[in-house]
């Protein structure tokens, strides 16, 4: 049976790996139909993640470095903080970006249906707008629903005091001491502008580092710089109660080490940040027969096929890395794959990066995962103390790793952290994609002074070219 609308594709959910499914589908000719429950396209990222939290980290960079010039000599005065200006220019950026898309969506034809979709068989969805039921049939169908901030069972979710990054994006007020449960990127990120803002901060992580999926030592200039500028850094331990009162919210800790938990303590803001659960559970997929797992992931094949064969799916709601750019890639894919591409997914290593200050960026193998696989590897660090832009910047902390294959030389993974390390990263991603080996790199040119040339020298180390450091 026919819906109210065809499509050949239709695409359930407008987040990075939604609308690029979209625009690339209609690109290769298809009839598209993008199903959106909010106003705005662009999905998490660009509306409550990516986005606006680099926003609010760029103003908190500006804050922390004007602060530190004063160890150069030049001194600023206490930043001046309009709140409603700054929340107004970070919904600017976010607004010039939906808008964006949506303008994208209208040059390239693609239908857009604003409201709650639903599965009501493999070849039909139902779409509540504000005007009424619609139905969409469609050939293919890619779901790109994303995921939503996970919640730990019994805390007072109705008091506001209690945030997830949602809410901490919002940006209310500056709250005195905030706590932040949860030490992974998303945490820490927003940690990063309320530190700069002005709240004293806590973290407390369950695992016995920050960011547990990084290797420890690309964590520890991190660790060291906020251990010295916020209130205190709790790892090993669990929040195991909030009690809302009048004067904030209490919190009472577990320790899962020999060293005894924290007294119960009274924040005035929570944010909690302990990782995303996919939206599987809530799209009506037992209806079209997709199979969805008990985590709430919808399982895919390298061509992002369930097991439903002409119902795709992408992005957050097929497993993780839960990041934007996996999304992206994956949305692309899957439209060329429906457009009868020869095509899969094929790729050799997905970035990762904490916009922390400083940042923290890998991708590919990390030694931790070597150590765990028994891999034999080989590594070279190039410790930034030694790169004479990153001593002109005064943030000579990070440093650059290169993990390596011993026989044939090549990229297998690498790790950087320090100023911008978000934006290096890049280099080696291609690196590693290209199969280049440490002379590939020693090879080329690199600007400078930059601190792109930590990833030269790295590879000369390894190659056994600088052997003085110091
Ligand atoms: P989403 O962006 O989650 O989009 C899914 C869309 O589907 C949503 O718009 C949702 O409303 C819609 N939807 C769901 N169910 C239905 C339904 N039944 N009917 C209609 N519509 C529906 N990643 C990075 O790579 N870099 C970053 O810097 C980064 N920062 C982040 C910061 C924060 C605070 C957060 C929370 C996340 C961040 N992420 C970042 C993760 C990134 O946002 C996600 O990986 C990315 O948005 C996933 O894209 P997606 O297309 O799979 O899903």
């Amino acid at each position: 049976p026919r819906g109210d609308i065809h499509a050949d594709v239709v695409v359930l959910g407008a987040g990075p790996g939604g609308y690029t499914a979209a625009f690339r589908a209609a690109d290769l000719g298809k009839k598209v139909v993008l199903i959106e429950r909010y106003p705005t396209l662009g999905g998490v990222c660009l509306n409550v993640g990516c986005i606006p939290s680099k926003a609010l980290l760029h103003i908190a960079k500006v804050i922390t470095d004007a602060e530190e010039t004063a160890r150069q000599g030049i001194g600023f005065a206490k930043p001046g903080i309009e709140l409603d200006k700054l929340r107004d220019w970070k919904e600017s950026v976010v607004g010039k970006l939906t808008k964006g898309l949506t303008g994208l969506a209208k040059q390239r034809k693609v239908t857009v249906v604003q409201g709650k979709g639903k599965f009501t068989s493999a070849n039909m969805i139902q779409v509540e707008t504000k005007g009424g039921v619609k139905t969409v049939s469609f050939e293919h169908c890619i779901i790109a629903a994303g995921s939503s901030a996970a919640r730990i069972p019994g805390f007072p979710y109705d008091d506001p005091r209690l945030m997830d990054s949602t809410g901490a994006l919002k940006l209310e007020d500056i709250p005195k001491r905030m706590l932040i449960i949860g030490g992974g990127i998303i945490g820490l990120e927003m940690a990063t502008v309320y530190d700069a803002l002005g709240s004293r901060i806590s973290v407390v992580e369950l695992m016995d580092q920050l960011i547990p999926g990084a290797d420890a030592d690309l964590i520890r200039p991190l660790h060291k710089r906020i251990q010295k500028r916020y209130e205190a850094i709790y790892l090993k331990t669990k929040v195991t109660g909030i009690e809302a009162h009048e004067n904030g919210l209490r919190i009472t800790f577990e320790s899962v080490s020999d060293t005894p938990a924290p007294e119960p303590q009274v924040y005035d803001r929570i944010l909690l940040a302990v990782g995303r659960r996919p939206n599987g559970g809530d799209i009506g997929a037992g209806n079209a027969g997709v199979i969805v797992n008990g985590r709430g992931f919808i399982p895919v094949d390298k061509q992002l096929r369930s097991n439903v064969p002409h119902i795709y799916a992408i992005g957050d709601i097929v497993g993780e890395p839960m990041l934007a750019h996996k999304a992206s890639h994956e949305g692309k894919l899957a439209a060329e794959i429906i457009a009868g591409h020869k095509a899969a997914f094929d790729a050799r290593a997905i970035p990762s990066v904490a916009y922390t200050d400083p940042e923290i960026a890998w991708m590919g193998l990390t030694e931790t995962e070597a150590g765990k696989q028994g891999l034999e590897y080989e590594k070279a660090v190039f410790p930034w103390a030694a790169s004479g832009r990153a001593l002109a910047m005064a943030r000579d902390e990070g440093m650059t790793k290169l993990l390596l294959d011993k026989k044939t030389r090549r990229v297998l993974g690498a790790g950087m952290v320090g100023v911008n390390a978000g934006e290096l990263i890049a280099e080696t991603v291609l690196g590693l994609e290209m199969g280049a080996d440490m002379e590939d790199i020693g090879l080329t040119i690199h600007p400078h002074p930059t601190l792109s040339e930590t990833i030269f020298f790295a590879a000369e180390i390894a190659e056994g070219l600088i052997t003085d450091l110091y």
